[in-house]
């Protein structure tokens, strides 16, 4: 399947080369010579380009295909070529803002919350995000996280009883050849206490000729397997995209969604509708909108937090609600997902609660005279239960005021 696009800017290239993910992936356009034969590149977009030290570039021939050489400002453009914006200051940058660090347990293992941890299984990528988060280390040539790292990332997982889901990233997991990933996969479902496996990925909006059906017959075999895809406009969802979504949900993968509001590129209430319909429609489940993080070279991108509630505003309640993320802040340091979503509950009193609804309408619920609490102290499931967090203080436990846990406090004892 070939845009007339690609047919323009690879003529001599036959169709069974341009789907191979392989040619793709090493015919990767970096250079100002490769890109400026794409779109007429400005100056900001040349001196990046040719700025040591810049997070790195590689655009793979379908994402270049993609661009839209007539539009400045063209949504797929902003997010894969750098500018000279990448390297202003802000206040608030970090370069790890998420303090990932603080919770590594394993080389490329984060375990930041109780029940799961995120596996980062390479560095590679089909093509790099202007605004990755994790560009610490994503990337980097030569520091792979390779086979010896997935043996000490898998040793602290079985020896972790109760580490239950496993979310694999990187980098893209995806780029790991069928033979590695069907390994990897392997091992982590021979460890009895892993009952969920994720894997977030970028490769059907960078990379769609990756998602063979081999691919899609090794993800099915090692369920339940979640795979959620990083998507961010609606001119990524291609016909090539739809094909390699179809491909995986008839597989029986369950399919979500994540996507970084980012200025300029989708922070229009109507643009985000028409992103999250479509991906519904491909059977893919919008599951989190992310405010940008405070890392190094994303600054131009950050929206107020404002943008997303508003977003959230114009989502609820105006479509399915399938369709319907859920909007987060990632805690910069390390204090996890926090989700922000506009006021519904104004007011409440032990008979009432005032509401509003999406529309706008005032309502109130008469709450249930005469309701006796759950009684915990008969509660088998409570009796086995550690709460924890605010969960443990709306008990009477725990302690107020206390920074992010770090990772030893987590652990239960
Ligand atoms: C996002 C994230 C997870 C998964 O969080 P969910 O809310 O369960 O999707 C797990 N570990 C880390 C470190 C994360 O950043």
């Amino acid at each position: 399947m070939r845009s007339r696009r690609s047919i323009e800017l690879y003529p001599d290239v036959p169709d069974e080369r341009w789907d191979d993910w392989r040619w793709q992936l090493s015919h990767r356009l970096a250079s100002v010579a490769e890109l400026a034969r794409v779109v007429a590149l400005d100056d900001s977009e040349r001196a990046a380009l040719q700025t040591e030290g810049l997070f790195r570039v590689d655009i793979t021939p379908y994402l270049a295909s993609l661009i839209d050489p007539h539009d400045r400002a063209c949504p797929i453009r902003a997010q894969v070529i750098p500018t000279m914006r990448e390297a202003e200051a802000f206040e608030g940058l970090r370069s790890d803002s998420l303090a990932e660090a603080a919770h590594t347990v394993a080389p490329g293992l984060v375990h930041r919350y109780s029940d799961r941890v995120l596996m980062l299984v390479t560095t590679e990528c089909a093509s790099y995000c202007r605004f990755c988060t994790r560009s610490r280390i994503v990337g980097k040539r030569g520091e792979n996280l390779g086979p010896e790292q997935h043996e000490a990332q898998l040793r602290y997982i079985a020896a972790h009883p109760e580490v239950r889901d496993v979310l694999l990233s990187g980098g893209d997991p995806l780029l790991l050849h069928d033979r590695v990933l069907e390994r990897l996969l392997g091992r982590l479902r021979a460890i009895e206490h892993v009952e969920v496996i994720r894997i977030g990925t970028r490769v059907p909006f960078f990379l769609p000729q990756r998602i063979t059906a081999t691919l899609a017959a090794i993800l099915a075999r090692h369920q339940p397997l979640w795979l959620n895809v990083h998507v961010n406009h609606p001119r990524e969802l291609t016909p090539e995209v739809a094909v390699a979504h179809a491909r995986l949900a008839d597989a029986g993968v369950p399919l979500g969604a994540q996507t970084v509001l980012m200025a300029g590129i989708n922070d229009c209430p109507n643009v985000m509708l028409a992103l999250v319909r479509e991906l519904v429609r491909q059977r893919v489940r919008p599951y989190y909108l992310y405010q940008c993080d405070l890392v190094r070279g994303a600054g131009h991108f950050r929206t107020p937090i404002a943008t997303g509630v508003e977003i959230m505003e114009a989502l609820r309640g105006h479509t399915s609600g399938y369709a319907v993320p859920t909007f987060v802040v990632d805690a910069p340091d390390g204090g996890g997902k926090i989700p922000v979503a506009p006021q519904y509950l104004l007011s409440m009193s032990d008979e009432r609660a005032v509401l509003r609804t999406f529309a706008g309408m005032l309502t109130t619920y008469e709450q249930p005279p005469g309701y006796r609490p759950h009684d915990r102290s008969t509660c088998a499931a409570c009796a086995a239960a550690r709460p924890t967090g605010v969960a443990a203080l709306l008990q009477g436990r725990g302690e107020t005021s206390r920074p992010a846990p770090r990772h030893e406090e987590r652990q239960p004892t």
